[in-house]
């Protein structure tokens, strides 16, 4: 029999568990404090990415983040902050760089993403929904050898994981980009990527749960849980109560907040990124990363997006121009036809990123509620396993067995 569950959060994860949930029969609602136009789930580079196999907590990642913490246009930004759990989500980070944690997570992030690409793909090619969607795969632009060296062993690696990916000559590049000049020494190509327009996404898969009478109370903030025995009897939100069977806490980088409600101190901090868009024509057909800037470049419909930064800094969407400059000057160095314009520049937005410590989402109950589910955590790679993410959050309220094991996103794990 169908249950009824209320949704906390609107982003791409909470809008996937409710496609999943209503298909298994459930009555669902989603409640969200803003107005579902805004944040992460609209600003990101539109990747379907199996080939981020590496988790961000990856060897020399910390090191790395330390050395760029003075540098004020640098793509990794921690600020640190004297705050116990931003100190103990530092540690956590830190324990998790490691080669050990990199080779437990590789097969665990790859297998969850390439699910999500299927049931995208699923979703693309059935009657409800005609989002721009494309695989055209992702080029690792690489200017200095060095670089060059590293994608390469990171290829090796993904190939072995049975990705398809290969190296590709400046020639090869040429034929492949025709339109836009690059400026490379070369690059590793990930053929088995997809890319998406995220906010056409956001929008078809609203209007979809609107139409199959998922209710949304938009712009109603949930401030409390109340709980008894260990489950959600309701929730309170700055509007009204609401009861139900089951709850999914799918509320990004807030979710700390809620959690604390559980006693649950879930380790997540706001990783902040930037998006510049352009509708001038910029003859870019292939997504790509400019890997020393670690900018994203995605061709979407009818414009081309630029993304990048990750800026660990507490909750705000504050815009750093200096960030946005970086990514606009790393654009012009990769293709130097391409250079964005102030009103581009002025109009760049950003998305908080729900990262945990250890590159892997928190998805699934927590010893300290019967009736919640966790889903969340999903850092950079929040679109690429959000449909994963909404069937195993349905699989686990339908008591199916799970289409992949839920042990690695156990909410309660130690680091
Ligand atoms: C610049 C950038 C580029 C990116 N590129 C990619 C990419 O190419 N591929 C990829 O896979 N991922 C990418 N990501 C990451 C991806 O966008 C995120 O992981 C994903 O959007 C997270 O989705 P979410 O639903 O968990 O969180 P969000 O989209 O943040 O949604 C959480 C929702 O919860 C609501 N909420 C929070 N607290 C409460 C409360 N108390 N009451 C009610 N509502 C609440 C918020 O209002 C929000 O709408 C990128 C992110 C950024 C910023």
């Amino acid at each position: 029999m169908g249950k009824n569950v209320i949704i906390i959060g609107g982003g791409v994860i909470g809008l996937c568990s409710a496609y999943y949930l209503y298909k298994e029969g459930h009555q669902v609602s989603i409640v969200d404090q803003s107005n579902l136009d805004s944040g992460a789930s609209y600003v990101n580079a539109g990747y379907l990415s199996p080939s981020h196999i590496i988790p961000l907590s990856a060897p020399g990642v910390m090191k790395k983040g330390l050395k760029w913490m003075f540098n004020p246009a640098s793509p990794l930004y921690i600020r640190p902050r004297l705050d116990l759990d931003f100190l103990r989500w530092v540690w956590a980070f830190n324990k998790s760089c490691s080669k050990e944690h990199m080779s437990k997570a590789i097969p665990v992030i790859k297998n969850i993403a390439l699910l999500s690409q299927d049931l995208f793909e699923d979703l693309k090619n059935s009657d409800s929904f005609k989002f721009h969607y494309d695989k055209k795969g992702l080029l690792m632009l690489c200017q200095t050898n060095k670089m060059l060296e590293a994608e390469i062993k990171t290829a090796q690696l993904a190939k072995q994981e049975g990705l398809e990916v290969r190296e590709v000559t400046l020639n090869e590049l040429q034929q492949l980009e025709q339109n836009v000049k690059i400026n490379a020494v070369g690059a590793t190509f990930y053929e088995c990527d997809s890319h998406m327009t995220p906010q056409e996404f956001m929008q078809e898969m609203k209007d979809y749960l609107k139409s199959v009478e998922v209710q949304f109370f938009k712009k109603e903030k949930v401030e409390d849980l109340h709980i008894q025995n260990k489950k959600i009897i309701s929730i309170k939100t700055d509007k009204q109560k609401l009861k139900g069977d089951e709850f999914i806490l799918a509320t990004g980088s807030w979710t700390p907040f809620l959690s604390k409600k559980l006693g649950l101190n879930l380790l997540l901090e706001a990783g902040k990124g930037y998006c510049v868009n352009t509708e001038n024509s910029t003859g870019i057909t292939i997504p790509a990363i400019l890997t020393e800037a670690k900018v994203a470049v995605t061709p979407m419909h009818d414009f081309t997006r630029f993304a990048g930064t990750m800026e660990i800094a507490g909750i705000n969407h504050d815009i750093n121009k200096v960030r946005v400059e970086a990514i606009a000057r790393a654009v012009t160095n990769y293709y130097p036809d391409i250079i964005l314009t102030s009103d581009e520049k002025n109009l760049a937005s950003s998305g908080l990123r729900p990262v945990s410590p250890d590159g892997l989402p928190y998805i699934g109950k927590s010893e300290k509620c019967q009736n919640l589910i966790f889903a969340t955590g999903h850092a950079m790679m929040g679109l690429s396993m959000a449909t994963g993410t909404g069937k195993l959050v349905s699989e686990i309220i339908s008591q199916k067995k799970a289409s992949l094991s839920l042990e690695p996103f156990n909410p309660d794990r130690r680091f």
